[in-house]
C-alpha cells in the first residue's frame, strides 16, 4: 500500500468510527483492527503494529470519547502521536561537521541503492559548501567503481578506487588517508553489497568498518523490501554499528512502513530518503511532515 493509500485507509476507518452514534470498546476496536491492517499492508512490522494497538487503547479514554468530544481527533492525534515516536528514536545520529574531516561509511544490500545514494549525500553536502570525497572499497561487484567514478565526475566530486586492487580494506583505507590529506571534509566509503545477507558481507564490512574507523555508519534500505525490512535492518546493526538510516525508492511504489521497522530495528533515525534516480532526488527524512503525509 503507497502512503496516500495508507492516509486513506487511516481517515476511513476514523470516518467510520464518528459516523457511529455510540462509541464503546466495539467501535474503537474496530476502528484500531482496520487502520492496523493498513499499517499492515504498507509492510509495518507486525509487532509494532500490535504495540502501537495497544498504547492507543491506554491513551484513548472511552468516557472521553463517549462524552461528545471529537472522537476523530482524540484518536488521529494518537495515531499521530504513535507513529512519531516510532520514528523517533530518541537520539540524534552522528551530524558531521563542515570543514571538520568524518568519515561516513555506507552499507546496505545489492541493489538497494547504496551507491547512487553516496553520491546524492556527497552532492547535497557539496552544494552547501561541504568538500566531500567518495571512495570505493567495493570490489566485490564488477562495474562498482565505474558507476562511482561514473556519478562523482558528473558531480564533480574527487573519487578513489581500483581495477586491480581486490582488498576493500586496503583501497578503503587508502581512500580515507588520501581524502584527509587533501582536507576533504565528507569523506564517503561505499561498501560491497550483497544480493542476501551473507556471512562474508557482513565479515567484509566489520574489517573495512575497523580499518576506516567511520564517524557514522549509514545502512541504506529499498522501500519496497516489504516485512524484511525489520530483520535486515537488524542483521546489518549486528555487524556494524549502524548510527543512521536512509530509504531509498520512496517514489513510485513507495512503501512507508520499512523506514518505521529499520528505525526500530537499528535504534537510528532516518536521516534522508531517496526518491528517485537523480542525483538532486534526495530529501531531508523529517518525522512529523512524513507522518502528517502518512495520514493523509
Ligand atoms: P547498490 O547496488 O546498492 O549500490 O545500488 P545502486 O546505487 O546501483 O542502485 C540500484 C538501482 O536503484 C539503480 O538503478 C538506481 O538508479 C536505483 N535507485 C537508487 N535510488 C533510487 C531512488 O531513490 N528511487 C528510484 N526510483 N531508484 C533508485
Amino acid at each position: 500500500m503507497v502512503l496516500a493509500e495508507l492516509g486513506g485507509s487511516i481517515s476511513r476507518a476514523l470516518q467510520q468510527m464518528s459516523n457511529a452514534t455510540i462509541i464503546d470498546e466495539k467501535v474503537l476496536n474496530e476502528c484500531l483492527n482496520e487502520i492496523t491492517r493498513a499499517l499492515l499492508q504498507s509492510d509495518v512490522q507486525f509487532k509494532l503494529v500490535r504495540d502501537m494497538q495497544t498504547n492507543i487503547k491506554k491513551i484513548v479514554n472511552l468516557d472521553d470519547l463517549a462524552a461528545g468530544h471529537n472522537k476523530r481527533k482524540i484518536i488521529q492525534q494518537a495515531i499521530f502521536n504513535e507513529l512519531c515516536k516510532m520514528l523517533d528514536p530518541g537520539k540524534p545520529s552522528f551530524t558531521p561537521k563542515k570543514g571538520k574531516p568524518s568519515v561516513v561509511m555506507f552499507v546496505g544490500l545489492q541493489g538497494s541503492g547504496k551507491t547512487t545514494t553516496c553520491t546524492k549525500y556527497a552532492y547535497y553536502h557539496q552544494k552547501k559548501g561541504w568538500k566531500p570525497a567518495l571512495v570505493c572499497a567495493d570490489t566485490f561487484r564488477a562495474g562498482a567503481f565505474d558507476q562511482l567514478k561514473q556519478n562523482a565526475t558528473k558531480a564533480k566530486i574527487p573519487f578513489y578506487g581500483s581495477y586491480m586492487e581486490s582488498d576493500p580494506v586496503k583501497i578503503g583505507v587508502e581512500g580515507v588517508e588520501r581524502f584527509k590529506k587533501e582536507n576533504c571534509d565528507l569523506i564517503i566509503v561505499d561498501t560491497s553489497g550483497r544480493h542476501k545477507q551473507e556471512a562474508a558481507l557482513f565479515e567484509e564490512m566489520r574489517q573495512v568498518s575497523e580499518a576506516t574507523k567511520p564517524d557514522l555508519v549509514i545502512f541504506v534500505m529499498d522501500s519496497s523490501i516489504g516485512q524484511a525490512a525489520f530483520d535486515q535492518a537488524q542483521a546489518f546493526k549486528q555487524s556494524v554499528s549502524v548510527g543512521a538510516v536512509i530509504v531509498t525508492k520512496m517514489d513510485g511504489h513507495a512503501k512507508g512502513g520499512g523506514a518505521l521497522s529499520a528505525v526500530a530495528a537499528t535504534k537510528s533515525p532516518v536521516i534522508f530518503i531517496g526518491t528517485g534516480e537523480h542525483m538532486d532526488e534526495f530529501e531531508v527524512f523529517d518525522v512529523k511532515p512524513f507522518v502528517s503525509r502518512l495520514l493523509g
